[in-house]
């Protein structure tokens, strides 16, 4: 599928944007482009940045713009990123929407489409505190909704699953504040551009997974 066109999913966490935005990237051939994930990786590999945002991601807040955009402007400029590209996480406050706006313009980019994700708080804390990780392959279960075949081990490569973190409930509330305060804005934004869509990240993955498929095919023919 041909798609220049920068994707934002936007939603508070345990919205589902990660699982959604893994199947996308895939169905559609273009990267998967979290800032958490990327944040994760700095950490676990014990860079300069990893180690400076260690402990503002362990209280949930959320990281400085200035390092958020560094990040961001460094993989938008590797060739995978030509066709498109999904954003999950990203971005989380109106300064990083505002610059994304002139680097997808600088980079050929038209207005990005944005899905938000909407979903009570009760739904997301389950969420939050069942979902387990994938250590190899960054898969996402949850040992309510989605659990693996054997518990603990990935069903797609077999590697140890973990829990991340900031999914405590104490780091939880933080980063649902973070959410509230910070991100929610964007939603006027966004809405305001008329690139705004939603869907009821409530509904099974399967559900949601047809929404975006008729959001998506909606956005190629118009
Ligand atoms: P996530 O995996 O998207 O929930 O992100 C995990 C943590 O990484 C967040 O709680 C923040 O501390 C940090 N983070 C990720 N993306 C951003 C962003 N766009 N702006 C600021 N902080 C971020």
């Amino acid at each position: 599928m041909v798609l220049k066109r920068a994707l934002i999913f936007l939603g508070p966490p345990g919205a589902g944007k990660g699982t959604q935005a893994k199947h996308i990237a895939r169905s559609c051939g273009i990267p998967h482009l979290s800032t958490g994930d990327m944040f994760r990786d700095a950490v676990s590999r014990g860079t300069e940045l990893g180690k400076s945002v260690q402990p503002i991601m362990e209280r949930g807040e959320l990281v400085p713009d200035d390092l958020v955009m560094k990040l961001v402007e460094e993989r938008l400029s590797r060739a995978d990123c030509a066709r498109g590209f999904v954003f999950d996480g990203f971005p989380r406050t109106l300064a990083q929407a505002s610059e994304l706006d002139h680097i997808l313009e600088s980079r050929g980019f038209g207005k990005p489409l944005v899905i938000d994700f909407a979903v009570s708080e009760p739904v997301l804390l389950r969420r939050l505190s069942g979902r387990w990780t994938c250590s190899v392959g960054g898969e996402i279960y949850n040992i309510y909704d989605a659990p693996p075949r054997q518990a603990g081990i990935c069903d797609l490569d077999g590697g140890k699953l973990v829990q991340r973190a900031d999914d405590r409930p104490e780091v939880v509330k933080e980063r649902l504040m973070a959410y509230e305060r910070q991100t929610k804005p964007l939603t006027d934004y966004y809405r305001r551009q008329g690139v705004l869509e939603m869907v009821d990240g409530s509904a099974t993955v399967e559900e949601v997974q047809r929404a975006l498929q008729g959001i998506l095919n909606g956005a190629r023919r118009s």
